[in-house]
């Protein structure tokens, strides 16, 4: 049996960086459009082509993050369910942390060192003790 995957591999992380990087400058180069229009309304065609480059860097980016993110598979580039599965799994183990999280902040869970615990009440003072003792911790009384 394999170990369960909660990391992503350091390929896929520098590539979510890269993508990330690469929609911030998309995104400058967009709206640097807007402020070389809004300062210099005549500076005619040439400042314009930034815009579409800019877009494209935006697209790219937000490509290059999803693979980064989800893998090739998990972000639909190839299509293979079963690898989808496998790059989505830090995910999906994400997802089932915070369920059990969630069920153990309501107690519904029992702890890993749960134990079930029988216990004698004493039939003089009522109080209760364990299983193996033959005398009340309480009064001193035979169980
Ligand atoms: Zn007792």
């Amino acid at each position: 049996m394999k170990d369960p995957k909660y990391d992503i591999s350091e390929g896929r992380k520098t590539l979510y960086y890269l993508g990330m990087a690469l929609m911030a400058v998309g995104f400058l180069l967009f709206i640097s459009v807007f402020f070389t229009m809004w300062s210099n309304p005549f500076g005619g065609p040439s400042s314009m082509g930034a815009a579409p480059i800019g877009f494209v860097l935006i697209i790219l980016g937000s490509i290059l993050r999803g693979i980064g993110a989800k893998g090739l598979a998990g972000s639909g580039v190839v299509l293979d369910p079963k690898q989808a599965r496998e790059d989505l799994e830090p995910y999906t183990r994400a997802g089932g942390g915070m369920i059990k999280d969630a069920l153990d902040e309501t107690g519904l869970t029992r702890p890993d060192n749960y134990e079930p615990q029988v216990k004698l009440r004493c039939r003089s003072c009522r109080a209760l003790n364990d299983e193996a003792a033959r005398y009340c911790s309480q009064c001193g009384e035979e169980l």
